[in-house]
């Protein structure tokens, strides 16, 4: 007997899934959707480092947000959709997507929604003093804007990076001040969204306490993409 086996072309594959990462600062998700971008070829935008970027480089649009952006605060709704909606656009290959970062207000869920699908929100879940402690010690490259960790992750050589031998410096919304004010914006405007999600059956939880292999190892079970990839 001959068995006809039929192409299921609406199979989304994991490695070419629409994600969301959801969380509070420093739960990781930069950290995760970098080993996603290098591992697996997402194309992946961190509306933070888009913003970092623009201060760093003097722009109109860099002039406008760094105050809010160092101070903790959120920067406003319609410069963000305007980032992520040129960004979304640029992108001419069918691999898979990590928004890390956005949405981060009901405003800016809803204003993703009207024209993009997402499979699945993550929501790497963190308990505040570990949140705490690993922001504190905290460390960028200013070149390759690669994140290390004093403590959990440190470079080869003290405060330089292993790839571009430049000194690594702390953001500058990584004080004391800046994180107390990041955490409570957090959960004021974006944690809301976790229910938000919730509701629409998108959600997936992520253990962030664990060690950066472990949490990969969680993210890529979770989206299937182990099974799937073919
Ligand atoms: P986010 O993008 O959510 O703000 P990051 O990916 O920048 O968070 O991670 C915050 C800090 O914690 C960085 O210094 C990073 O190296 C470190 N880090 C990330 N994931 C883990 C982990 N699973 N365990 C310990 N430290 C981690
Ligand atoms: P992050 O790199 O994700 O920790 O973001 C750093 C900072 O950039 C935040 O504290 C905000 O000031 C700003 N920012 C990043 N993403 C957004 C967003 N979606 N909406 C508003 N502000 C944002």
């Amino acid at each position: 007997m001959m068995v006809l086996l039929k192409k299921v072309d609406w199979v989304v594959q994991g490695d070419k899934m629409r994600l969301v990462f959801l969380g509070p600062p420093g739960a990781g998700k930069g950290t995760q959707a970098e080993l996603l971008k290098k591992r697996y070829d997402y194309n992946h935008i961190s509306t933070g480092e888009v913003l970092r970027q623009e201060i760093q480089k003097n722009t109109d649009l860099g002039k406008e947000v760094e105050s809010y952006v160092n101070k903790g605060e959120l920067a406003p709704d319609e410069i963000v959709t305007k980032i992520i909606k040129k960004w979304l656009k640029s992108l001419n290959n069918k691999k898979g997507i990590v928004l890390d970062g956005f949405p981060r207000n009901l405003t800016q869920a809803e204003y993703l929604e009207e024209d993009f699908s997402v499979d699945y929100v993550l929501y790497f879940d963190l308990e505040e003093n570990e949140i705490v402690e690993r922001l504190s010690n905290r460390l960028y490259c200013p070149q390759c804007e690669k994140f290390y960790n004093l403590k959990y992750n440190p470079p080869q050589n003290d405060n330089i990076c292993d790839k571009c031998e430049k000194e690594l410096i702390k953001r500058k919304d990584d004080t004391p001040e800046a994180i107390k004010k990041r955490l409570a914006v957090y959960n004021k405007n974006t944690h809301p969204l976790v229910k938000h999600y919730e509701e629409k059956g998108s959600l997936i939880h992520i253990d962030a306490s664990k060690e950066i292999d472990k949490v990969f190892e969680q993210v890529l079970e979770r989206i299937g993409l182990e099974e799937t990839k073919i």
